[in-house]
């Protein structure tokens, strides 16, 4: 009897010790699971002195917040993502001021949200991404957001060249916005779809000059939720229903758009040079345009109109790289009209069966 229970007592504490070992296993697992934190800087629109619009009465700036708020609380459940607000009260932070705390959190998606106004009855809800392609009526909206900076005290030296109503101004986009615009587009189509499957009228996605997106160097989007001078439209996104909708629709574009960035970080690494099983020797000309640690979508519009870019993974840069011929006299005609669209410091890339010679050994083999 006393060896039974001294037995019982060692094959319990050997469950406990095995239970032990169990949970740092889990602990530990998990942490390294957890270890990379998608940063979302969530930005409701005005605030404070700047009540936004203030269609059929109801106002833009709370209307923002408790919907910038619900987007917020729901995707912190999310155990990889890190949610950091612009504000959380009824204040104003200027429009560089909230470009900055995205910037410097490292954020990986910031999303402003708003409310539209217009003359007409019009309604719908649309999301913007920063670009060039906004048409006049595009304009008219982002200069009604961007109307906050001549709120703020030296707006002047803030916003240093900063003229709405000029092109210089619109068309001056930073590389690095060019280079966000891709994944920019993503997101804002996530948010679209699902305000389409909560039977929003689809204003689309649209490109424009917000002044808010132009302080940010991550993938950028400012979603317009509908028009308050919509009456049905104002109401319903003056309601809890109509808030909730809105948020649940936006937090679950986020939450997509975040496991998608997960797929292509997987991708992205078995994206090298695969080697060519040829017996003969081929030889290729291209030409190179660009180097980045980025992963840029190869679309015209990220490589000023050039069409039949393509990439390759050389760890650690992706290279891009235009035409492919045999001919060496038809690849200095690439070169020429690379340059024309101002890729200055292009040059002649050449490869021997897929694999990357200097341009004198290629001229003397062929
Ligand atoms: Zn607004």
């Amino acid at each position: 009897m006393r060896f039974q229970q001294k037995h019982n007592f060692n094959a319990k504490s050997g469950n406990f010790f095995l239970f032990l070992i169990l949970i740092i296993t889990l602990t530990s697992t998990t942490s390294i699971f957890s270890q990379k934190k998608y940063v979302v800087v969530i930005d409701a629109g005005h605030g404070g002195k700047d009540p936004g619009n203030l269609g059929n009465g109801f106002v833009e700036k709370h209307i923002a917040l408790k919907v910038a708020l619900a987007v917020g609380e729901k995707i912190t459940n999310s155990t990889d993502v890190k949610v950091i607000y612009t504000r959380t009260k009824d204040t104003y932070p200027p429009l560089w001021k909230r470009g900055e705390i995205a910037n410097t959190s490292k954020a990986d998606l910031f999303v402003s949200i708003h409310c539209d106004s217009h003359t007409n009855n019009a309604y719908g809800a649309g999301t913007f991404v920063l670009g060039l392609r906004g048409n006049k009526k595009n304009l008219e909206i982002a200069k009604r957001e961007n109307a906050s900076i001549l709120l703020e005290e030296n707006y002047q030296e803030r916003y240093k060249g900063f003229d709405e109503n000029s092109v210089e101004s619109v068309i001056g986009l930073s590389l690095l916005q060019e280079e966000n615009l891709d994944k920019s587009l993503e997101i804002a189509s996530l948010i679209q779809n699902n305000f389409v499957s909560i039977k929003r009228n689809d204003r689309k996605v649209k490109q424009d000059n917000f002044q808010v997106l132009r302080e940010t160097i991550m993938p950028s989007v400012l979603v317009e939720l509908g028009f308050l001078t919509n009456k049905i439209e104002g109401r319903y996104l003056n309601s809890t229903k109509g808030q909730t909708q809105m948020a649940t629709a936006i937090a679950e574009a986020i939450l997509k758009y975040i496991n998608n960035l997960k797929i292509n970080t997987i991708v992205a690494t078995t994206d090298t040079v695969t080697p060519l099983n040829i017996t003969e020797t081929v030889i290729d000309y291209k030409i190179q345009i660009a180097s980045s640690k980025k992963k840029l979508a190869t679309k015209s519009y990220n490589f000023r109109g050039l069409k039949g870019v393509h990439r390759q993974l050389v760890k650690p840069y992706y290279k891009y790289y235009f035409g492919q011929t045999n001919d060496y006299e038809k690849v200095k005609g690439f070169l020429k009209l690379v340059k024309s669209r101002g890729y200055k410091s292009a040059f002649i890339v050449a490869f021997k069966n897929g694999e990357k010679i200097s341009v004198n050994d290629a001229i003397k083999m062929q």
